[in-house]
């Protein structure tokens, strides 16, 4: 799994569920959201609308991406911190 920050500092699944990001799940990756610190400023939207969409329900929809690098890439874009990433371990069930 990849490590994701919250305030400066690592945070965990918990963490960001505490602080109001909710969870956008996806085989290889899941994708968190918080609305309260979105500006829709739409560089998600923009940069992989295969993904992010709000025409759609779940407006996210992580599996739609050819690629776990392409819904990094995006939500690195994010210049809110809104949308967080954690990858699954290869391990996992
Ligand atoms: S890029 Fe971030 S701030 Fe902009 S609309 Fe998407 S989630 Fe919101």
């Amino acid at each position: 799994m990849e490590n994701f920050l919250l305030d400066r500092k690592i945070a965990t699944e918990k963490d960001l569920k505490f602080a109001g990001y909710r969870k956008y799940f996806g085989k290889e990756i899941d994708v968190y959201y918080n609305a309260q610190v979105c500006k829709h400023v739409a560089a998600c939207l923009k940069g992989l609308p295969v993904v992010f969409d709000t025409e759609k329900k779940p407006w996210i929809q992580v599996d739609n991406a050819d690629s776990i690098n392409d819904v990094i890439r995006v939500v690195n874009t994010c210049p809110t911190g809104a949308l967080k990433y954690v990858v699954h371990d290869q391990d996992e069930g």
